[in-house]
């Protein structure tokens, strides 16, 4: 595991994807992400800051507001209502629209607390605690599970390939704490740039060599020789003639 994250941090040196210093912030800009892409959810994050520059601006605001003022790239009833939501429980758990006292509670306490926020789960509570509070954390977003998986990393617990909350703590616990950061930031990008889900370019992998690519082959038919060992393309050549 160190030598694939100091190949990978070589090749992306560790770029932190846009997430924000703030708590509070990081948890309206990972609102902003879901499912969307990297182009859109900046820009819809950009369009909420702009409309409401403030947390008290969103606080005050309607919900129609948001939906009208922001440029969400669709979503925008439910992604408006999650917003008023956060901000509304924020108030109500913390007295003030802010997240600071979590710097003085320890990470079961942070993570119990965030995960009471509505809309936050497990891995949106531990990006927070990653990026906003410097904690030792390895979030399990799709990029994450799916790489460890085609490294041979881990299995799902499941009957499918999903993961499930169990799965992100047995993932995160195998990966030591000083490589949370790293490995987690670059997984996202390895997995944004090469290891798609239906594509994975296995060809120009600078961890193809460490790879097992567990359920890979099926997704990559277009790259399907690059992930056939030598003896088994010599194998499936002499079987075509004879
Ligand atoms: S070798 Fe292929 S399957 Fe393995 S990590 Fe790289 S791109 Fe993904």
């Amino acid at each position: 595991m160190y030598e694939v994250a100091a190949i990978l941090s070589k090749r992306y040196r560790d770029f932190n994807h846009y997430n924000r210093k703030n708590p509070l912030d990081e948890l309206l800009f990972i609102l902003c992400s879901v499912k969307r892409t990297e182009k859109v959810y900046l820009r819809a994050y950009r369009s909420l800051k702009k409309a409401f520059p403030r947390f008290e601006d969103l606080a005050e605001a309607k919900t129609k507001d948001l939906i009208k003022k922001v440029e969400w790239g669709g979503l925008q009833n439910q992604k408006a209502s999650s917003v008023k939501a956060l901000i509304g429980a924020v108030i109500d758990t913390f007295g003030q629209l802010s997240l600071a006292k979590l710097k003085h509670l320890d990470d079961q306490e942070c993570e119990e607390f965030l995960l009471a926020l509505p809309g936050v789960g497990k891995k949106v509570a531990r990006c927070v605690m990653l990026y906003s509070l410097e904690r030792k954390m390895f979030p399990v977003d799709s990029h994450c599970w799916q790489i460890a998986a085609r490294l041979g990393w881990i299995n799902s617990s499941g009957n499918n390939r999903n993961c499930s909350v169990r799965d992100m703590d047995r993932l995160q616990e195998m990966v030591p704490p000083d490589l949370r950061y790293s490995l987690h930031v670059n997984l996202v990008s390895l997995g944004r740039e090469i290891c798609t889900a239906r594509k994975p370019r296995c060809r120009e992998c600078v961890i193809f060599s460490f790879c097992r690519r567990i359920g890979a082959e099926e997704a990559c038919q277009a790259v399907a020789k690059a992930c056939t060992p030598p003896n088994t393309k010599r194998k499936q050549q002499s079987n075509k003639l004879s």
